[in-house]
């Protein structure tokens, strides 16, 4: 057994099962010193959204309450990385230092720092892949390109072959001691992650158990219950046949390739069809997309992707257009219910997003960053890739993104993805005794039948903050100006 301890550095990693950094750690032998170190908001790394924070404060202390069980412990410190871990390296006489890779360009120039000061200190450090199926650069065009386009993006990526099978949590690390005067050290409560006053939360912790258990059991329930209906009815707002995963794929407590595995299994099982499977799959794939198109535009958060929507004239967004659509209180059932739900469980369903999301763009000619900052803070999953990736998709100056003309309709939506309204129904109760047909458009009822259900327009329920045909139409105008130019890159 080799004396000098390893350092595992968790970041976006927050497990132990298919975790090759911590792998390799505990295949070295020596004891094991695992920290997390806080540094989000300066540097040039985003400050996490309060759902987040909410999300970390939890997986944080179930990641140690695993590694306690496996006989190490989490240590928490805060800092810049780049002076913290070659500073504890020494200070425990460290001769490796493992990771698992990020895909931003600040993450990435931070982390080259540290190795770089590492090595001239004589330690070695590295970095694994285990967040994604594929890294970015792996998966190009023949001329050796980035992808723009999903389908031979995923076709190309799938074509490498199937990905390596998951590796098993360490069962046994004998813990290194944490140098009395390593820099940084903090508690889990110095970070104030939580809400206080007041304590929002309430709809998340009935939401979601963010931490690996709950990852697993997460994708349990999805193999028993959503996976054979996926294809089919994934995009219905009102069934719960998604996975869910999202916000446990965010923090690194479930990979993809676990997934994967997983999925592969229930079809061999016979659990699932291949059809559900492949579909499934091909939305893990749309991750890896977004990742791609991260590493390759580190803007992706705050740049057109496709730069002749530069030229597009957003101009100041209207506060109370703005307020309203956060708050859910715009007037379309189908946009309100969406941002009611994210607000409460800090979660929102896919379809539903790309319809809120094309209601802030489109209806109320509001930036897709605002929209994106919104959802950053409001969601559990926020995150750098998918986030943006998704906003700029909709707004459609995005990498293989929706066409500038479609401006999804929230009445025609609503009415396919949520036929007999219960979706809105869960989630705008002053709704729930309306009849179907007017659920999605409620100020077309006759007055009699308002009056049955509860509703009193502009009273319990606001009326339309816009007028569809109207907005519609200004969008299609000032959409089409970019028209030739905007083609998607
Ligand atoms: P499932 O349908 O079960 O899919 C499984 C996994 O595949 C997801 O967990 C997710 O990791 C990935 N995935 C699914 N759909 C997409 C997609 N369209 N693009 C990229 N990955 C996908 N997803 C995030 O993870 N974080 C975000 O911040 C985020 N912001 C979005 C913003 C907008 C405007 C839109 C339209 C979509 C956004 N998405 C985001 C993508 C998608 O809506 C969510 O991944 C999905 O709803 C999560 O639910 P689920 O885990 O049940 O998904």
């Amino acid at each position: 057994m080799s004396a000098t301890p390893s350092l595992v550095w968790f970041r976006d990693d927050l497990r132990m099962a298919d975790h090759p950094a911590l792998h390799a750690a505990a295949e070295r032998g020596a004891p094991v010193l695992c920290i997390y170190v806080r540094h989000d908001g300066v540097d040039g790394l985003r400050a996490l959204g309060g759902a987040s924070q909410w999300w970390l404060h939890h997986s944080l202390s179930a990641l140690g309450k695993d590694l306690a069980k496996a006989g190490a412990s989490l240590h928490l410190l805060q800092g810049d990385p780049r002076n913290i871990i070659p500073a504890l390296a020494a200070a425990c006489g460290a001769s490796h230092v493992f990771w698992t890779r990020r895909y931003g360009a600040s993450e990435i120039a931070i982390d080259r720092t540290v190795k770089e000061t590492l090595a001239a200190q004589g330690v070695e450090a590295v970095s694994f892949n285990g967040q994604l199926l594929r890294e970015p650069w792996e998966v190009k065009t023949k001329a050796g390109e980035p992808m723009k386009v999903f389908t031979p993006y995923w076709r190309a990526s799938q074509a490498l072959g199937e990905p390596a099978p998951p590796l098993p949590a360490p069962r046994k690390l004998a813990a290194a001691l944490l140098p009395d005067d390593a820099p940084g050290r903090m508690q889990l409560s110095d970070w104030n992650l939580l809400p206080q006053k007041p304590d929002w939360a309430g709809g998340l912790r009935e939401t979601f158990s963010p931490g690996e258990a709950g990852a697993r059991k997460q994708l349990s329930r999805f193999l028993e219950q959503g996976l054979k209906r996926y294809a089919n009815e994934r995009d219905f707002a009102g069934e719960n046949v998604t996975s869910m995963l999202a916000p446990h794929l965010r923090f690194g407590e479930i990979t993809p390739r676990q997934i994967w595995a997983a999925a592969r299994h229930a079809e061999a099982a016979g659990q699932a069809s291949a059809k559900d499977v492949a579909k499934f799959l091909s939305e893990v794939g749309w991750r890896e997309f977004s990742y791609s198109l991260l590493f390759h535009n580190p803007l992706l958060a705050t740049k057109n992707f496709n730069v002749n929507f530069d030229a597009f004239p957003w101009g100041e967004p209207n506060a109370l257009h703005l307020r309203a659509w956060q708050k859910g209180m715009t007037g379309y059932p189908m946009v309100d219910a969406g941002m009611r739900e994210l607000w409460h469980t800090g979660y929102m369903h896919n379809r539903v997003r790309m319809i809120a999301a094309s209601f802030l763009i489109k209806h109320l000619m509001i930036d897709w960053r605002r929209g994106e900052e919104w959802f950053w803070d409001t969601l559990c999953d926020a995150d750098p890739a998918n986030n943006a990736a998704s906003w700029q998709w909709v707004a459609g100056s995005g990498a293989d993104a929706a066409p500038y003309f479609r401006v999804f309709n929230p009445m025609i939506q609503g009415a396919k993805f949520d036929p007999d309204g219960t979706y809105v129904r869960r989630w705008i109760p002053g709704l729930s005794r309306l009849e179907s047909k007017f659920i999605h458009a409620p100020w077309e009822a006759p007055v009699e039948l308002l009056a049955k259900a509860g509703v009193k327009l502009g009273v319990t329920y606001p009326l339309p903050l816009v007028d569809h045909p109207a907005a519609r139409e200004r969008a299609l105008q000032a959409f089409a100006a970019l028209k030739g130019q905007a083609a998607p890159g």
